[in-house]
């Protein structure tokens, strides 16, 4: 995600930040760089001057000029121009506490419209609604299909009415269905085409006069850049839009359809889709993406992934295990699990303080089957081995590669590993315990 404008955006603040001083010149130099690094992330170029222009006089304030650190103080002040161009704060999604709240999803054909309306059912879903998704989008050969795929993926319902009734009907109908089931949120997925035409916003038009929708969410594909900005103008203009959902964020290297849209359009961006799984929906929140492209990490988002895939009480009974050192394979493994259950382990380590904008990270593929190749060799001990693993000797290890299809090389690596990670908590625990008498001491 934006590795190449992050990337030239460090390396031209970098070389502010060893300075003792700064002169004029020398922001004059590094904003050059920063202008170039937007227009070739693709950024619209009046966001581009707005921004450059308020970075550079706040730069030649005292605030930078009289500060110790006057290359961090400029960073600071890119950090927050960036979060003032995406938008201040989280958009959340209006939800009525009395009464059904209506979502109408709308963008051109592909953008990702309807993975994304199963995304949000899911994540509403998990909140503890109970969505009905509305396939109004009778023109896509097999587009009903699909939300209905879509909807059984997260096991949501689907209201169609097949491709011969007149889409503004099917939402009619879908209301009074929703109403009658006991549904609290409504999703209508539209149609879409491949260009913009007046027929397709005629009809959106009309269904948002029928349903008067809570939210109007535009599904914006992140890899079109300044495209997504235009196509985002002109639904503007024919619908009022409420936010943005942008999509194959994932794929998008250059991030420029993210940092105009807000200032293009005054529209916020609500949510980030970042792959065709149905959990890579992401809250956008502008500082933390602000602090992504500056290579100081996502820390929150990591904390926030791990919350919902961590479950709270396996990690107490951790913490005890931890102090009593009676950690064993079989809580490795579920540590392990517990990790897979964060996703993919790229999308976590590009959130991570230094690692995101690093070069190395884009040649560092995490290999996902050397956790299933684990797994698959803790499955293959005993209850007794996983317990106690200091009896694996060597004829245990032979049949524990055979038995997970694997060898005993890998086999030793693991115990290895499980090792030096025994020996590090005992480090951490006996750090505790002198901490402890400290604080007793005082
Ligand atoms: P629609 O025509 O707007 O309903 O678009 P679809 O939901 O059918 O998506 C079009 C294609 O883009 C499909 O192949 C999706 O799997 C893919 N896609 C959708 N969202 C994302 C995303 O966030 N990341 C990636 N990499 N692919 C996506």
């Amino acid at each position: 995600m934006f590795e190449n404008l992050s990337d030239k955006l460090q390396n031209a603040l970098q070389k502010l930040k060893g300075k003792g001083k700064l002169t004029e010149k020398d922001i004059d130099l590094a904003m050059k760089e920063v202008k170039m690094s937007l227009l070739e992330a693709d950024v619209n170029f009046k966001v581009v001057k707005t921004f450059i222009n308020s970075v550079k006089e706040r730069s030649l304030g005292s605030e930078v000029m009289e500060s110790l650190t006057p290359g961090q103080q400029v960073v600071k002040i890119v950090h927050e121009e960036l979060v003032k161009i995406m938008g201040q704060g989280e958009s959340k999604l209006k939800i009525n506490s009395n009464d059904i709240t209506y979502f109408m999803m709308c963008g051109l054909q592909g953008a990702g419209k309807t993975t994304a309306t199963g995304k949000l059912a899911r994540k509403l879903k998990k909140d503890g609604k109970r969505p009905l998704l509305v396939a109004c989008d009778i023109y896509r050969p097999a587009a009903i299909k699909q939300l209905q795929v879509v909807g059984a993926s997260v096991d949501v319902p689907v209201f169609e009415m097949g491709d011969k009734t007149n889409p503004v009907t099917i939402a009619k109908e879908a209301m009074k269905h929703a109403m009658k089931h006991g549904h609290d949120i409504v999703i209508i997925d539209t149609a879409g085409r491949l260009h913009i035409d007046d027929s397709l916003m005629e009809e959106l038009v009309e269904i948002k006069q029928t349903v008067k929708p809570d939210e109007i969410l535009l599904l914006l594909d992140a890899m079109t850049g300044q495209d997504a900005v235009k196509v985002a103008e002109t639904f503007n203009q024919y619908l009022d839009i409420t936010g943005v959902i942008l999509t194959k964020v994932d794929g998008d290297a250059r991030g420029g359809a993210a940092l105009s849209i807000r200032n293009v359009v005054d529209k916020p961006i609500k949510f980030l889709s970042v792959g065709e799984k149905m959990d890579q929906l992401e809250t956008f929140h502008p500082d933390r993406m602000a602090s992504r492209i500056l290579g100081m990490g996502d820390v929150l988002s990591i904390i926030e992934k791990a919350q919902s895939a961590i479950d709270e009480k396996q990690a107490l009974e951790l913490q005890k295990k931890l102090k009593t050192q009676s950690f064993d394979l079989n809580d490795f493994l579920s540590q392990l699990q517990q990790i897979k259950n964060m996703g993919p382990l790229e999308e976590i380590l590009g959130m991570m303080p230094g690692l995101g904008g690093n070069k190395k990270m884009k040649d560092l593929k995490v290999d996902e089957k050397e956790l299933v190749f684990t797994e698959a060799i803790i499955q293959s001990m005993t209850k007794k081995e996983r317990t106690n693993p200091s009896i694996i000797n060597g004829s245990r290890r032979k049949r524990i590669a055979a038995g997970s299809g694997t060898s005993v090389q890998r086999v030793n690596q693991l115990l290895k590993q499980y090792d030096e990670m025994k020996k590090m908590m005992k480090k951490f625990s006996s750090m505790e315990k002198m901490m402890g008498k400290k604080k007793g001491l005082r």
